[in-house]
């Protein structure tokens, strides 16, 4: 099988309802989409879909130039040899690994196709036929995050992602301990602050709170502030927008600074990359989520597939943007959540049938 054509997609998702972060709102994501096409008849697919352009470094427009150096260097590889496809990527382009997961989650893609098999059998076999997911409990008043947090447990969520900062912290204070009232036995809270605290603030606020059970994701900007506060909070710390490769995540580890993460398949490089992480999590002991920062069909499945062979106890959930936008890419498997669990995919490769002419003319062809 031999790639003969790569093709790149600009694709709009309409949000559906509110996502407030301490840092920006989320808007109407532009979602890149790449088919790979091959000499067999089978196509293959990627995304990627930052967040808006403030969330991350990157954005749909450095996604796409970095496309125009990588689409020509895969044609006439077989996207089954994924070690193969890597070195030809990382030779046409340094960084970008938003692009290249891409490519990595296309070739995955292809390949379950090509040997009849899921994604989730090629990386080890699920460990249960759904996964579970968390849900955000976005910005706004003690009353309403609470009352936000009790409906969704009523929904069957058992996992709950509250957002904080961007305020005084006296305000998220009086949310996280609203919140805590009203979360259940079994039930996971995890204080997510995109990098919205100071040190001196997450430090303060973990010391109001230490009577309450949570954990601070990614309070400061970056990982030396993570690292500088860490010693001082009475929470679990864990990093999200800092842990952006193998090297900082080991480190995060063994240094103590991170107790788990909250990983984006897209910022690691694609299926490979989280595969790596899922190990090294995995003989560590340490949780990790399984998302990307936004995405349709094709990153939901992606991350399914991943977070499906990962320990449940040590996983913190399959995070898909699924409530938050109006349709799917395949009516009847793309991803969704029930009762707080995604279905894992049945068919082979990502799982998904995707109907021709769906995302229009290709913005670039190689
Ligand atoms: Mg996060």
């Amino acid at each position: 099988m031999k790639i003969t054509e790569v093709r790149a997609y600009a694709h709009t998702l309409p949000r559906v309802g509110d996502y407030t972060m301490s840092t920006s709102s989320v808007g109407d994501p532009d979602s890149t989409i790449l088919e790979i096409v091959t000499d067999s008849g089978l196509t293959g697919w990627g995304e990627a879909c930052p967040a808006g352009p403030s969330y991350q470094p990157a954005n749909a427009f450095t996604i796409r130039a970095a496309l125009e150096l990588i689409g020509p260097s895969l044609i006439g590889i077989d996207p089954r040899q994924i070690g193969l496809v890597r070195r030809s990527i990382d030779r046409a382009v340094n960084g970008s690994p938003e692009a290249k997961a891409m490519v990595d989650i296309a070739c995955w893609d292809l390949t379950g196709k090509a040997y009849g098999a899921r994604i989730c059998d090629l990386l080890g076999g699920p460990q249960a036929d759904t996964v579970p997911t968390y849900h955000v409990v976005g910005i706004g008043t003690a009353h309403e995050a609470a009352a936000s947090a009790h409906d969704l447990q009523s929904q069957g969520h058992t996992k709950l992602q509250l957002k904080a900062g961007g305020r005084h912290i006296d305000e998220d204070i009086d949310s996280i301990r609203a919140v805590t009232n009203v979360i259940r036995p079994h039930v996971d809270l995890f204080v997510d602050v995109n990098r919205g605290w100071t040190v001196e603030e997450v430090i303060q606020v973990s010391n109001a709170c230490a009577d309450l059970r949570f954990s601070i994701e990614q309070p400061c900007n970056t990982y030396v502030e993570c690292a500088r506060a860490k010693p001082h909070l009475r929470h679990p710390l864990l990093l999200d927008e800092s842990a952006v490769d193998l090297m900082t995540i080991s480190a995060a580890i063994s240094s103590g600074v991170a107790n788990g993460f909250g990983m984006k398949l897209t910022r690691i490089g694609g299926i490979s990359g989280m595969r790596a992480v899922r190990d090294l999590c995995e003989a560590t002991h340490t949780p990790t989520s399984f998302d990307d920062s936004w995405g349709g069909d094709i990153i939901a499945a992606a991350c399914v597939h991943i977070g499906s062979t990962m320990t449940e106890k040590l996983s913190r959930g399959v995070w898909i943007a699924d409530p938050y936008i109006d349709g799917h890419y395949d009516a009847d498997n793309g991803p969704r959540i029930e009762h707080g669990r995604i279905a894992v995919p049945r068919e082979p490769g990502l799982g998904l049938s995707i109907p021709d002419g769906f995302f229009g003319a290709p913005i670039a062809s190689y």
